[in-house]
């Protein structure tokens, strides 16, 4: 038997007034997820601890089986192996804005006019880079005016403060120690000297002047910050017996799998917005299930994007589009078939919020309860009733007969 979970980031909501005082996932019409809840055992989730908010990153380490509160550093070092760094235990990552500074050093634009092109060439320039000390410089562009940056060398630590103003019209921060130690100090010195030299290597730079000609600000700054040691997670296939794979649409989900030791696929046209390529996420599962991975971890991002920005249409019309991919994936055989989200993202709120979400098994010998929609409040009645994350993975390896007795 195979596992796969997969998570509608964001999906589950709050009842609304104009919709009846039904959520997002009530309103929309769900054949699918609702014929998986009729054939499947339901319950609800919360995927850190009941009210907790979780993050996607912390909810999803979560649904995986690592502890987040001893494994999450911060968002660093996962959007750093997201976008392609090999990073190892011990690294320090920050997320990174290409930005413009003045010869002042005043931050006149933090997103570097919303650069587009030419950031792998800044990115090769900074990997030139040398320090007297003994650590390695590890700049990598992501999408837009971001990139990521990776400390590597002994006696390093995350315990400092970021170099990004956050506003424009003010000089970029000193980088200092928080918590007194010679690891921090150190460390703190260091990317004081990265942004620096970032600066003289960066204001020159043909990518630059070419910007500058085209009357567009420069990107002749890089300003680290959330600053994250990469954590010593236990690989997931060693620690479930399994091979795993990860198909999901953001750096920060796919770092995750990165560091965890899974398989991460990618998919062309996976935009992670409502505007992703919903048909060849579809193949991508499909082919992936009938490989040799005993385990698939799947995420769409796009139902958290429209609580995000609050709108209602396309939350709803976004979850009826997913419900088509479910159906086809419910259609794979031998397949312990899990549905749930990472959290709430309510449209009232804009933001996650604590509030349990829907989650679903379908799968041969399951105890099928009476539920016969798939939604937050039908769910709640099922026969899982209320788990955590932390115990998806469980329930999940004992349905696969992967599971060994406790005690004798
Ligand atoms: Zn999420
Ligand atoms: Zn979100």
């Amino acid at each position: 038997m195979k596992g796969i979970i997969m998570i509608i980031d964001g999906m589950a909501d709050r009842p609304l007034e104009e919709l009846g005082d039904k959520t997002p996932l009530e309103a929309a019409k769900t054949p699918n997820m609702d014929r998986m809840a009729q054939l499947g055992v339901n319950g609800i989730m919360d995927s850190i601890k009941p009210g907790i908010r979780p993050g996607s990153d912390t909810a999803h380490l979560s649904i995986l089986g690592y502890d987040p509160y001893t494994v999450y550093t911060g968002r660093g070092p996962f959007e750093a192996a997201g976008v392609g760094v090999k990073v190892l235990p011990g690294d320090i990552a920050f997320r990174c804005n290409f930005s413009t500074a003045n010869e002042e050093g005043i931050i006149t634009d933090r997103r570097a006019g919303r650069i587009r092109d030419g950031t792998d060439k800044l990115v090769d320039t900074l990997n030139s880079m040398e320090l007297e000390e003994n650590i390695e410089i590890i700049f990598k562009e992501s999408t837009g005016h971001r990139a990521v940056l990776v400390l590597r060398g002994e006696g390093l630590s995350d315990q400092i403060s970021d170099a990004d103003p956050k506003h424009d019209g003010k000089k970029f921060k000193k980088v200092v120690g928080l918590d007194g130690s010679p690891e921090a100090e150190r460390t703190a010195a260091v990317l004081n000297k990265v942004i620096k030299k970032s600066y003289e290597l960066l204001v020159d730079h043909p990518v630059n002047l070419k910007r500058l000609e085209n009357g567009k600000n420069p990107a002749n700054i890089t300003l680290p910050r959330g600053a994250g040691a990469v954590p010593n997670a236990d690989p997931f296939n060693g620690k479930y017996g399994i091979k795993s794979a990860c198909i999901a649409e953001t750096g920060l989900i796919q770092g995750i799998a990165q560091i965890a030791g899974m398989d991460v696929i990618e998919v062309e046209g996976a935009t992670g917005g409502i505007d992703t390529n919903l048909d060849n996420i579809t193949s991508s599962i499909l082919k992936n299930a009938s490989l040799d991975y005993d385990f698939i971890l799947i995420n769409i991002d796009g139902a958290d994007e429209a609580g995000h920005d609050g709108n209602l249409n396309e939350k709803v019309e976004f979850i009826e589009k997913v419900d088509d991919v479910i159906g086809k994936v419910m259609e794979i055989k031998d397949v312990y078939f899990i549905l749930t989200a990472d959290h709430s993202t309510p449209i009232s709120v804009m933001d996650h919020t604590g509030d349990p979400v829907p989650l679903v098994i379908k799968g041969p010998d399951l105890r099928v309860d009476n539920v016969n929609k798939f939604n937050e409040r039908a769910a709640a009645s099922g026969g899982l009733c209320r788990i955590r994350g932390s115990d998806v993975m469980n329930i999940l390896m004992d349905l696969m007969d992967r599971s060994t007795k406790f005690g004798a």
